[in-house]
């Protein structure tokens, strides 16, 4: 039988006669000796068949045996070294450092059994000793305890791939994860579902009670969710109040719904934190794989548009990928993509359409209105982009060519000598109002452009009134000073009260056409809203006027003014002018229009000139009807 020291082989050393021995080699040995004894790190040597020979105090320390016992023993009893992940013995160093003739060192991520059996991390490296003549007589191992480093490279290891808030996998592992999963199920013909998590109205609840719960209750929701899922599967936290769920064994959709289901119940129990009990609902998205997405990124993203869908829809749910979801966000992205040339490449355009005194049917205000011609699309209505410019931070730039281009047509206008000088009402949204220099921009605009304030309305809604009072207060305040009017738009469609009314300085409230269309079979609102604007002091103007029957029902009840299809769709500026010089708005009397049994043509429209009545067909496709 072979032993461990066997095929040793002899070496002459580099330089030196066989059989000489220095006269220093004494005292060097006791130097080596006085060295060994003092060193951090361990010592064992051994003679050329394995047995130990010597241990320096360190050894002695690390493997938990005396020098004196151990002396004559095989090294396999005192350095019995394991694999620290598969628990497999790992073959001795020293012996193969004599059998090679070769320094050797451990495989990484090895342990040592100490004598009483404790685990002790270490490395090693073990060089076989030559006798003069360079026959190899025996090794010499060094070996260190390296538990510290080891646990300090584990802690970094799990610092890189763990949320430090909840110590959940962060985006790292669970991609890893993710990717390792959709490579077994794509092997085994098995699926896995993504849920992407988020929590419903957070921010609420970071701005108001502090960012201090608000990372407990990112805690309090991580531990709930461990407590939903299987041990296989992956909670993780992506950031912010994200969390994306791995469940890397579904059958079929239907269990990833009974997660989430899970998930639903269990977060909606209400979370103590503090003298708080915090209401919480979460929305969520899931993609399956194989069906949705062959990719991680792309499953990812699938969910996460899921879970845009489910917050669409109000939030405390959970939705689906579909297919057709992917369309919309396209739709959306070619739109964006497009909203931020449009304006470089002229494409915004503004349309007018009269507001007329009900009584003459003289014109007295336009109000601008933008559409955006698209070189694919045609001419796409502000309620198809508006919201995505809103989204992108377009807002602000598109209000402020609306705000001049709209002056600059109503001042052209008023230079004509044979036009009545009209207002201009101008739509503003809240994004422009929130911006800090609007105020400045209303009166440069005013002071380029040569707009007397007095002749300009802005329109607002009322959930602009409704948030943040105070400051709102004092910036109307000052584009009241200005000169500039005021007007609230939609209103009947929000909850603007009387009292909050009365703060504002609003000089007309624009009733929406959706109260002037049930106008023939309730005339209560309509009535009421008049008569609350009238007691207020305000004008009233009625939107969305279509016959002849509304308009009366209006200067019934006691309307000044109003606006609508009736008189005139939304024109180009250049169509607008001859309406501008006539003395009249007046729709056909139904006798003489007898024949026509249907609506307006698009695009057509209808008005009297003094007493002559004309009839034009505009090349032009208005939308919105
Ligand atoms: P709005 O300010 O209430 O404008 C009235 C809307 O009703 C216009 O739609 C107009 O074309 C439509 N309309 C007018 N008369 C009738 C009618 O008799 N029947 C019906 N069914 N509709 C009528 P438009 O131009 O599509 O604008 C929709 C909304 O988009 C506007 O509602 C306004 O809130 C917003 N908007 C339009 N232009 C601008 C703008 O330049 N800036 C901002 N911030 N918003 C704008
Ligand atoms: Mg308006
Ligand atoms: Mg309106």
């Amino acid at each position: 039988m072979k032993t461990w020291h066997d095929g040793l082989v002899p070496k002459a050393p580099l330089g030196m006669a066989e059989g000489a021995v220095s006269a220093e080699a004494p005292f060097a040995a006791e130097r080596a000796q006085l060295t060994v004894n003092s060193i951090g790190d361990a010592v064992m040597s051994t003679d050329v068949t394995g047995k130990i020979t010597y241990l320096n105090p360190a050894a002695e320390r690390i493997t938990g045996w005396s020098r004196e016992v151990v002396a004559g023993h095989p090294v396999g009893d005192v350095y019995r070294v394991i694999d620290g992940t598969t628990r497999e013995a790992v073959p001795s160093p020293t012996a193969l450092a004599i059998r090679e003739d070769r320094t050797v060192t451990l495989p990484p991520n090895c342990v040592l059994i100490r004598r009483d059996g404790v685990e002790v991390p270490i490395e090693d490296s073990a060089a076989p000793i030559h006798d003069h003549r360079g026959y190899v007589t025996g090794a010499v191992t060094v070996f260190r305890d390296v538990s510290t480093t080891r646990a300090l490279a584990l802690r970094m290891a799990h610092q890189a791939q763990h949320d430090v808030l909840t110590d959940l996998p962060n985006r790292l592992l669970l991609n890893d994860r993710l990717t390792q999963a959709m490579a077994l199920a794509r092997r085994q013909k098995t699926k896995l579902a993504v849920l992407f998590l988020d929590l419903d109205r957070f921010k609420h609840i970071n701005d108001s009670l502090g960012h201090d719960i608000g990372d407990r209750l990112l805690q309090a929701v991580a531990r709930r969710l461990v407590g939903c899922v299987r041990g296989s599967d992956t909670v993780s936290r992506h950031g912010g109040d994200e969390f994306v769920i791995l469940l890397p064994q579904v059958r079929r959709a239907r269990d990833a719904a009974v997660s989430a289901e899970k998930i639903l119940l269990a977060l909606n129990a209400p979370h103590r934190i503090e003298q708080h009990d915090l209401h919480l609902t979460v929305s969520m998205g899931i993609a399956t794989y194989p069906e949705d997405g062959a990719d991680a990124q792309t499953l990812m993203r699938h969910a996460d548009l899921a879970l845009l869908h489910a917050k669409d829809a109000g939030g405390n749910r959970y939705r689906f990928f579909k297919a057709r979801m992917n369309a919309r966000a396209i739709e959306r992205q070619l739109l964006e993509h497009g909203l931020r040339h449009a304006m470089a490449r002229n494409e915004f355009v503004l349309y007018f359409q009269p507001q007329v005194d009900l009584r003459t049917g003289t014109i007295i205000a336009a109000e601008a209105l933008i559409r955006w011609r698209h070189p694919q699309r045609g001419l796409v209505p502000p309620a198809q982009f508006m919201p995505v410019a809103e989204d992108c931070g377009l807002m602000v730039p598109i209000g402020r060519w609306v705000l001049h281009e709209a002056c600059r047509q109503a001042r052209v206008w008023q230079q004509d000598p044979n036009l009545r000088p009209i207002r201009i009402a101008v739509n503003i949204s809240t994004a422009e109002l929130r911006n800090a220099d609007f105020v400045a921009a209303v009166r440069d605009t005013l002071t380029t452009t040569g707009l007397a304030p007095r002749y300009l309305e802005l329109e607002l809604t009322e959930s602009f009134l409704m948030q943040d009072a105070s400051s709102t207060v004092a910036e109307l305040q000052a584009l009241k000073r200005m000169g500039v009017r005021l007007a609230l738009d939609d209103f009947g469609t929000g909850y603007a009260s009387l009292t909050c009314l009365k703060r504002f300085p609003i000089g007309r409230l624009k009733i929406d056409q959706s109260c002037v269309r049930d106008l023939a079979h309730d005339a209560r609102l309509v009535r009421a809203m008049i008569r609350m604007g009238n007691s207020l002091g305000m004008r009233v103007v009625a939107e969305g006027i279509q016959t002849r029957l509304q308009r009366a029902l209006l200067q019934q009840e006691g309307c000044p003014e109003g606006q609508g299809f009736h008189f005139s769709r939304p024109l180009l500026a250049a169509e607008f002018t001859p309406l501008l010089g006539c003395h009249a708005l007046q729709p056909p009397s139904p006798r003489r229009s007898s024949k026509r049994t249907s609506p307006p043509l698009r695009g057509e429209r209808l008005y009297t000139h003094g007493s002559s009545r004309l009839r034009k067909q505009s090349g032009r496709q208005p939308y919105g009807a």
